[in-house]
C-alpha cells in the first residue's frame, strides 16, 4: 500500500509565490512570528508526522475500525499512541488564542495543518478537527469563566470536543431539533434527548469530551427562533479545572457506515445531563453558524485532500503498469508494453486528479486569506470589519464546500479507474479513498444545501447579485492585466467572457424565481458547480501568471515546475472548464421538467 507525501512544493509555490503569505503575515498581528523560516519548519514537521505516523495508520484503522464495549469506544491500534504525538506536539494549539494556551498563529496555518493531516488520514484528523469545531463555538460565544474551564483543555488536546446538532428526524432542517433543556435553578440544565450520527461522540483519545449541544429550553418558540446552544461536559470539571464526576451523557450505540471507519459516528444519549448555556437563550442556532465560514473552509479540504492523495497513488501506479502500446507509437520499446500513463485516456484521469487537487488547493489558500483577515479585525474588536471580510468569506464558502467535494469526490472514483480492476481491491486503497471521501458532499451541509445557501441566500437575497459582481470584477481586472501575453491571453480572453455571462445568468435567474418560486431550488446546483468552474479557472489563471514570471525571471522552484503549471492550466481550460457551458444550459432551463412529474407518478411499481 503507498504512502501519503505531503505535496510541500506546490504548497510553498501557493504561499510564497502565488498569494505571498509572507507579506500577508507581516500585515497581521497574529503573524509576527508566522516568519518564512517557522512556516517552513512547521510545514516540514507536520508533513513528517503526517508521512510517517498518520498515513501508515490510514489502512489498518479502516480495517478495524471503532469498537463500542461498555459504553466505551476503543479507537484503532496506534491511534492512541499517534493522538498524544499530536497533543504532545502542541499541533491542537497550533492557531489558537496564546492567551488559552494556544500558539496564537495565524488561522490559515491551522488549515494547512488540516491539509496535510486530513489527506494522510481523514478518520484521524476528524478528532482534533470537532474539538475545533467546539473551541471556537466556546471562544466566540462562552463566558469567560466557561474560556477558563474548557478552553485551555481543549487547546491542550487532553480534552476533545464534539458539534451535537443532528437528531433522528432532522440533519438540514435544525428547527424540528427536539431535544430538552430544563433549569435547574442552579445557572445549570437538565439536557434530555438523542442525538445521531456524532462524530467524536465516544473516544479513548482524551480524558474528558466537551459537547456543544442544540437543545430547547421550555416554552421556547417554535423553530428555529427556539433553539439554545449548551456546553455538555462527559466529566464535569471539579473545582481545579480536573475531570470531576461522570454526567449524564453516553454513547448508546455506533453507526456502522461505508467509509471513515476509524471515526466514531455515534448515537449520543442525554439523560437528563447537566449543561451550561452558551450565548444568548433561543440564538443557539446564530451562534452556531457565526463566523462558521471559517470552519467550513476545513471542510472543502475533504475535496482536495482526497483528490491529491487518490492522484499521487494513481500516478504512482500509472507510471508501472503497462499495457499495450500507446497509439502514437511504442515509447518503451524495450519493454513489453508501454506503461499506461502513455495512453491519453489515462492522462485525461489523471491529469483532472491534478488540476482539481491543485486548483482546489489555490481555492483554499485564497479564502484562507480572507479567513485571516476576518479572525485579526474579530480579535481587534472591529465588528463591523470582521462583518466584511465574512461576507467576503460567506459567498465563497459554500463554493469551495459543495464544488470540491463533489470533484474531490470524482476524482477518487477516477483514481480508482486508473487501477483498473485493482482499484476495487482492497489492499492498494483506492476502494478506500472513494467510500471515506462519500460522505464529504452531505455532512457539514449536504451540496443541495450548500447551493441554496449560495444561490438563494447569498446572491439573491442577502445582495441582489451584487456578491457576484463584487467578485467577477476582482477576477475581470487580474483577467485584464494578463491580455497581453501570448501565453495568458486566451485564458483571460475566456474568463473575461465568464464573468459577464456569470453576472448576466444572476439576473436571469433573479429574474425568472420572482415568476417562480421553485427556480431558485432547481437552478442551485448549477449555479454552484458553474460558480466553482469559474473560480478554479480564476486559480489557474493566477497561477500560470506566476508561473509565466518566474519562467522569465526566475523563481523558488525549476522550470519543469512552471511548465507543468502552465501545461495544467491549458488542460483546466480546454477540458474541464468546459462544463461550465453545460451547468450555465441547464440552470436556466424552466422548471417545468423538474416538478410536472406527479410524486406518485414518479414510480409505477407492483
Ligand atoms: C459520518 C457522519 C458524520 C456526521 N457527523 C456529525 C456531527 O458530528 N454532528 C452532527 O450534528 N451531525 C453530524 N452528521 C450529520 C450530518 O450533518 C447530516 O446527515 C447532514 O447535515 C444531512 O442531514 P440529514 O441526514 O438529516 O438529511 P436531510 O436533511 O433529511 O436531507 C435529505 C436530502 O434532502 C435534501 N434537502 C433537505 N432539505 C432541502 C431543501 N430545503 N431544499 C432542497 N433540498 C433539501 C438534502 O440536500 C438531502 O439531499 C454526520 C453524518 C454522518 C453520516
Amino acid at each position: 500500500m503507498p504512502v501519503y507525501k505531503a505535496p510541500l512544493r506546490d504548497m510553498k509555490f501557493l504561499l510564497n509565490e502565488v498569494f505571498d503569505y509572507p507579506k500577508h503575515y507581516e500585515s497581521l498581528a497574529s503573524g509576527e512570528n508566522a516568519t518564512p523560516d517557522i512556516v517552513d519548519a512547521i510545514l516540514a514537521e507536520c508533513g513528517k508526522f503526517c508521512e510517517e505516523v498518520l498515513s501508515p495508520l490510514y489502512q489498518s484503522g479502516d480495517e478495524e475500525g471503532c469498537k463500542l464495549e461498555n459504553g466505551e469506544v476503543t479507537t484503532p491500534a496506534g491511534y492512541k499512541e499517534a493522538y498524544h504525538q499530536y497533543m504532545m506536539g502542541g499541533w491542537q494549539g497550533l492557531s489558537a488564542p496564546e492567551e488559552y494556551g494556544g500558539q496564537g498563529l495565524p488561522a490559515s496555518m491551522g488549515l494547512l495543518k488540516q491539509e496535510m493531516m486530513g489527506t494522510a488520514n481523514w478518520s484521524f484528523s476528524m478528532y482534533p478537527g470537532l474539538s475545533l469545531g467546539a473551541m471556537n463555538t466556546i471562544y466566540l460565544h462562552g463566558s469567560e469563566a466557561q474560556k477558563q474551564t474548557y478552553l485551555v483543555p481543549l487547546t491542550e488536546g487532553r480534552w476533545g470536543g464534539t458539534m451535537c446538532l443532528t437528531e433522528p428526524q432532522c440533519g438540514t432542517d435544525l428547527g424540528q431539533v427536539k431535544t430538552k433543556a430544563e433549569p435547574q435553578g442552579d445557572g445549570s440544565y437538565r439536557i434530555t434527548g438523542t442525538k445521531i450520527f456524532i462524530s467524536s461522540g465516544e473516544h479513548d483519545l482524551t480524558e474528558n469530551i466537551v459537547h456543544i449541544v442544540l437543545a430547547r429550553l421550555p416554552d421556547a418558540p417554535k423553530g428555529t427562533r427556539g433553539i439554545s446552544l449548551f456546553i455538555v461536559p462527559k466529566f464535569l470539571p471539579d473545582a481545579d479545572g480536573g475531570v470531576g464526576e461522570r454526567n449524564g451523557v453516553s454513547c448508546g450505540s455506533l453507526e456502522k457506515k461505508m467509509g471513515i471507519k476509524a471515526s466514531a459516528t455515534c448515537v449520543m444519549n442525554f439523560d437528563g445531563a447537566t449543561g451550561y448555556l452558551i450565548g444568548p437563550e433561543n440564538q443557539g442556532l446564530e451562534c452556531m453558524f457565526t463566523f462558521m465560514n471559517t470552519a467550513r473552509i476545513g471542510t472543502a479540504i475533504q475535496g482536495v485532500g482526497p483528490a491529491e492523495l487518490s492522484y499521487q497513488w494513481a500516478l504512482d501506479y500509472a507510471r508501472e503498469r503497462r499495457s499495450m502500446r500507446a497509439l502514437s507509437g511504442k515509447k518503451e520499446p524495450e519493454q513489453v508494453a508501454d506503461a499506461i500513463i502513455h495512453h491519453a485516456d489515462v492522462r485525461r484521469m489523471l491529469l483532472t486528479q491534478k488540476a482539481v487537487a491543485e486548483g482546489g488547493r489555490a481555492m483554499l489558500y485564497y479564502a484562507a486569506r480572507l479567513a485571516d483577515h476576518m479572525v485579526e479585525a474579530h480579535t481587534r474588536g472591529d465588528d463591523k470589519k470582521a462583518e466584511a471580510y465574512d461576507d467576503k468569506l460567506g459567498f465563497l464558502t459554500p463554493i469551495l464546500k459543495g464544488f470540491l467535494t463533489e470533484l474531490g469526490y470524482e476524482c477518487t472514483n477516477l483514481g480508482m479507474q486508473v487501477f483498473g480492476g485493482h482499484g476495487y481491491i482492497r489492499e492498494h486503497g483506492m476502494e478506500q479513498i472513494v467510500r471515506d471521501t462519500r460522505i464529504a458532499t452531505l455532512y457539514e451541509g449536504t451540496t443541495g444545501i450548500q447551493a441554496l445557501d449560495l444561490l438563494g441566500r447569498k446572491v439573491l437575497l442577502m445582495t441582489q447579485g451584487g456578491a457576484v459582481r463584487e467578485f467577477t470584477l476582482k477576477i475581470a481586472n487580474f483577467a485584464r492585466k494578463h491580455l497581453t501575453d501570448k501565453r495568458l491571453r486566451p485564458y483571460a480572453v475566456e474568463l473575461l467572457k465568464l464573468t459577464a455571462q456569470w453576472n448576466l445568468l444572476t439576473v436571469r435567474v433573479m429574474l425568472a424565481a420572482r415568476k417562480d418560486r421553485d427556480v431558485v431550488s432547481s437552478a442551485a446546483n448549477d449555479f454552484l458547480m458553474y460558480s466553482g468552474y469559474v473560480t478554479m479557472a480564476y486559480m489557474w489563471l493566477r497561477q500560470s501568471a506566476v508561473a509565466v514570471d518566474k519562467l522569465d525571471n526566475g523563481g523558488e522552484d525549476s522550470e519543469e515546475f512552471y511548465q507543468a503549471k502552465l501545461a495544467t492550466t491549458e488542460f483546466y481550460f480546454e477540458r474541464l472548464l468546459p462544463r461550465a457551458q453545460a451547468h450555465a444550459t441547464s440552470m436556466l432551463s424552466p422548471t417545468r421538467s423538474l416538478m410536472q412529474l406527479d410524486s406518485d407518478h414518479m414510480a409505477f411499481t407492483g
